[in-house]
């Protein structure tokens, strides 16, 4: 376990706290930092990845913010920097995602809300799943319109991380996932992330999905990755 986060929960209080955001004393996640998670919107235009090559649209995805400033150093101090006092924002913030997502979503069947899943290792380092917070809270968010029910259908098989994997390499991690348990055919699905980047991982969980006679509505985030326009790539391909 970090230093830090030993320290925080052992004496908490007597830490000085500070924004994940921005570093401003005193608060968790500071009001000015707040309103980046509450710009709700579909970002699947920002996921390279999540592109069909048939030329039917990209998977829905909804989020609560971009994946830019401030949001970008508070999901990985949350993560795995000892922030643990940050899943209630996270929590919220893909709730009110997931709202976007059943106001659009209205009429369909009930949902299967799915969490991608993350590595045991990780999980076992944070002491947490926070991808099924995240789920269970969509699943609470839903609350019956459209109905839905929590199931973790996708495990990994033992795949590298991710994180530090160019787009290329993303691609080929798609094997590492792997279905545990009977999908319903025809049945609608709803995935859920923290963060949505190239949109490798939502594409691979859907194709498993897919393949298996299930229907991938779309997904819901915290965030995803700002869209690459033609002025960021002029100035450096960051959206940051
Ligand atoms: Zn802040």
């Amino acid at each position: 376990m970090p230093v830090v986060r030993l320290l925080r929960e052992v004496v908490g209080v007597v830490l000085p706290v500070s924004c994940a955001g921005c570093g401003r004393p005193d608060e968790t996640w500071c009001p000015r930092c707040a309103a980046d998670l509450r710009s709700v919107a579909r970002r699947e235009g920002g996921a390279p990845r999540l592109d069909r090559m048939d030329g039917a649209p990209p998977l829905p995805v909804w989020t609560a913010g971009r994946y830019a400033g401030p949001v970008r150093r508070a999901v990985p101090a949350w993560k795995d920097g000892g922030r643990a006092d940050l899943t209630g924002v996270m929590v919220a913030a893909v709730r009110s995602a997931a709202r976007a997502a059943g106001a659009d979503l209205q009429g369909v069947g009930p949902l299967t809300v799915v969490p991608v899943p993350s590595r045991p290792s990780a999980v076992r380092r944070r002491g947490t799943d926070l991808v099924q917070a995240l789920a269970r809270g969509v699943v609470e968010e839903l609350g019956g319109a459209p109905s839905a029910r929590l199931r973790r259908l996708v495990v990994r098989r033992g795949g590298r991380d991710q994180a530090g994997l160019g787009a290329r390499a993303r691609g080929r991690n798609a094997g590492a996932f792997e279905l545990r348990g009977r999908v319903d055919p025809g049945a609608c699905h709803l995935l859920v992330d923290d963060v949505v980047t190239t949109g490798a991982t939502l594409a691979a969980c859907e194709d498993l999905l897919g393949r298996a006679g299930g229907v991938v509505l779309g997904a819901v985030a915290v965030a995803a990755t700002p869209e690459i326009t033609r002025a960021a790539l002029h100035h450096g391909g960051k959206g940051d």
